[in-house]
């Protein structure tokens, strides 16, 4: 065929463009569909096969036997037909009997042709029909050809699923095995979950395909391109404040593609094929989509991820719906599906119907992952392709222990999900029984198990775990909720909740941490530009320098705690002096209170948290000051390895249980206790059992953890001996491996030590 892409595309489409217009039944739309595409490639064959109850049926053909129609049918993966739309790959054989999957099917007459290619009718996804061409000549058909009728199989995809003839099952709920699959990542939030996949950001289906006025489509992919570089571009300048859950080498390269004038060229091809905007970005997104299938180079498949997005982008863009899932609202028991996510957009999720995450990055100690830990979601991440793999309203099961989601799961995967599910529960109830009884070790040591909380409904954990109290209650939590800085008087209201609700057990509020991957959309003026905002403007910098925003707290707490306890931590205290300015600010603010003869507490502690190795160096001038050391693990690792907490490539190389760590807080835990100061760890690697052990064996006896963790964690300290234990660490410690985890799980096993 003499004609270029678009031009041969075009031409069948100005001729669809009448038929998909006209008032006729769907059924005699496709007999002149394929009238039209037969001559028009000059193919003697062409058929849409359409899938109906999970079976591809010949729906329409010009030139093989019309009794066939309706007649023929052949399931997912059987002939070429069903090959096609099970890998939704294109077929293109000069000789079709000599292809391994080619069967005959007699009632058709097709032995005449030889020459067969056939391409998937798409929707949403997946493949919901074919559309083939056969020829009497062996001959392969053009690219031009083939791209051509790629173009009409989207229209196709249209036209099918106006006339409501797309079989509601799908291609990939039929209930073949090969329909299910396991995807594999990390667990970074304990649990298990059902409930049907949602995109955080939503695709677009294309509803219209066919262009009315070209020119129009062209203007409007125009405007897309640069509201979206703008969008892009300002994305960029946020990043560094880490509002969203992009990281910055995801944006660069979102820039490049923004920016590449071939997208944009193609993208126009397409256009002038008759195809709309929305159809035409979708479908140079396919033909890049199979490009890259060919090519096995991981690094390409990571950039296509972002040319997938971008092109997901353009296309909400384009259709003028921006929002995420949040947004729009859940509509029933969802799995959030996204690349990554920042803390705030994960709570704006109502609480109710999210059941669980899946992210494409995403690791242990970012703070979207404590968040979802707080609102008791679990969270599988480093899921390579799960956007590839899981189509919106798919059904998911989840098994974050496992480090599994099963995908679209057949009768028998759900019956042991259910099981398992059934046992954890029991597990749970077991855990629930240990709430009245105290941490105590074998031989007489309690320790303390407080929770992490930070939202207003953590606090219910206390009743339901028995735990000793909350050991970090994240401040910043209320902010990153809230669209605006929340006000003094709606900041006492949570902090005197909270405690009302603690009754006698003891909270300890930290001062705002905001900065690094915590930053707040209406404080980003103030931030200004950073490149390294977790080594930045952060916690008790930002709080020492805006004082406005620390004196509204400290007067809230004060108040908030009028008649009892009050007990403040600093976050990131880096020099002793740090403290002393955060110290004296809220007494400062203390004398302004009771010079106006407001109730106050009847005692205030102050306390530091020790994230920043530097700090350690000077804990005999820091000790003699404060009332409590609470060790904040996940940022002290961060700086102790120099290793970002949110890089997902750096998630799993260095271990908790390394020699170095543990060092480190035995010195601190043996100081502290030197100087009488009571001494915490409230990182999240307290809430792990072995994890725990480990630091109890190292003289931490102060545990501020996750709630799900308190009862797991009672059952190991009640079955293990301290004094046993510190000497199994005293050894493992005087000549270390690389990492403690197989030296420690061996002896916990050896004595019995219980470790859910
Ligand atoms: C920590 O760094 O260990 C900690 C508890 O604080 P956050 O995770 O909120 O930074
Ligand atoms: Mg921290």
């Amino acid at each position: 065929m003499p004609l270029s892409a678009a031009a041969s595309a075009r031409e069948i489409l100005v001729r669809l463009h009448d038929v998909m217009a006209a008032r006729t039944p769907a059924q005699a739309k496709l007999n002149q569909v394929v009238q039209i595409i037969g001559e028009a490639i000059g193919s003697e064959v062409c058929s849409i096969y359409l899938l109906r109850e999970g079976v591809l049926e010949l729906f329409a053909t010009r030139g093989l036997a019309e009794e066939a129609v309706h007649v023929t049918r052949l399931a997912v993966g059987e002939g070429l037909v069903g090959t096609i739309a099970r890998d939704m790959e294109v077929l293109n054989l000069d000789e079709a009997a000599a292809h391994p999957d080619f069967v005959y099917r007699p009632e058709t007459g097709e032995d005449r042709f030889h020459s067969f290619a056939g391409v998937p009718i798409v929707r949403r996804e997946r493949a919901v029909g074919v559309l083939a061409v056969q020829h009497v000549d062996p001959r392969r058909y053009a690219d031009v050809e083939i791209e051509a009728l790629q173009t009409v199989a989207m229209v196709l995809s249209e036209l099918i699923a106006n006339a409501g003839l797309i079989d509601k099952r799908g291609a990939a709920d039929r209930p073949q095995p090969t329909t299910a699959s396991r995807l594999t990542g990390q667990k970074l939030v304990d649990g298990m979950a059902a409930g049907y996949a949602v995109f955080h950001q939503p695709r677009i289906v294309v509803e219209q395909t066919v262009a009315d006025d070209t020119e129009a489509e062209r203007h409007r992919v125009y405007a897309a391109f640069d509201k979206m570089r703008e969008q892009i571009d300002r994305m960029t300048r946020e990043a560094e404040f880490g509002v969203g859950g992009e990281h910055e080498e995801v944006l660069e390269t979102y820039k490049m593609f923004a920016y590449d004038e071939g997208w944009q060229r193609r993208i126009n091809e397409a256009i002038d094929s008759g195809l709309t905007a929305e159809a035409a970005i979708e479908r140079v997104q396919q033909r890049t989509r199979q490009r890259m299938r060919q090519i096995d180079d991981p690094l390409l498949a990571d950039r296509m991820h972002d040319l997938e997005d971008l092109s997901n982008r353009l296309l909400r863009t384009v259709a003028g719906q921006l929002g995420t899932a949040a947004q729009l609202g859940l509509r029933q028991d969802t799995i959030l599906i996204a690349r990554n996510l920042g803390p705030a957009e994960l709570l704006e999720y109502d609480r109710r119907r999210l059941k669980g995450v899946v992210l494409e990055e995403g690791s242990l100690t970012a703070h979207v992952t404590i968040v979802a830990r707080a609102m008791g979601v679990p969270v599988l991440g480093r899921v390579r392709d799960v956007r590839r793999e899981v189509a919106d309203g798919d059904l998911l099961l989840l098994d974050v222990g496992e480090g599994a989601a099963f995908v679209r799961p057949s009768a028998a995967m759900e019956e042991a999900f259910e099981a398992k599910q059934k046992l954890r529960q029991q597990r749970k109830a077991a855990f629930a029984r240990l709430r009245d009884v105290p941490p105590v070790t074998l031989d007489g040591h309690r320790v303390m198990l407080m929770v992490n909380a930070g939202l207003r409904d953590d606090v219910a954990a206390l009743d339901a775990t028995g735990a000793d109290g909350i050991g970090l209650f994240r401040t910043e939590f209320q902010f990153l909720v809230s669209a605006t800085l929340p006000q003094r008087e709606r900041q006492q209201r949570l902090y005197r909740e909270v405690l009302e609700q603690a009754g006698d057990r003891p909270v300890t509020f930290r001062t705002v941490d905001i900065g690094g991957d915590k930053a707040l959309p209406y404080l980003h003026v103030e931030a200004g530009d950073e490149e390294n905002p977790a080594m930045g403007w952060r916690a008790l910098r930002v709080a020492l320098e805006r004082d406005g925003l620390m004196k509204a707290q400290a007067r809230a707490l004060l108040e908030a705690a009028a008649g009892r306890t009050l007990r403040v931590m600093f976050p990131m205290v880096s020099e002793p002096w740090e403290f002393d300015e955060a110290k004296a600010l809220f007494e400062r603010q203390r004398a302004w209170l009771s010079d106006r003869g407001r109730r106050l507490p009847v005692e205030v502690q102050y306390g530091a948290m020790l994230e920043v190795p530097a700090l350690a160096e000077q804990l005999d001038v820091l000790l003699p000051r404060i009332q409590f050391l609470s060790i904040g693990t996940n940022d002290l690792t961060q700086f102790l390895f120099a290793a970002d907490r949110a890089n997902p490539k750096l998630a799993e190389r260095y271990d908790w249980l390394s020699p170095s760590i543990l060092r480190f807080v035995r010195r601190v835990a043996g100081e502290a206790r030197a100087a009488g100061v009571p001494v915490a760890v409230c990182g999240e690697m307290g809430g792990r059992p072995l994890e725990a052990m480990a630091l109890i064996g190292v003289g931490v006896d102060r545990l501020s953890i996750t709630p799900a963790a308190v009862g797991p964690l009672k059952a190991m300290v009640r079955s293990v001996d301290r004094a046993e234990l510190v000497a199994c660490l005293d050894r493992l410690l005087a000549v270390p491996e690389r990492s403690l985890r197989a030296g420690l799980s061996a002896w916990a096993a050896e004595r019995g030590v219980e470790l859910n």
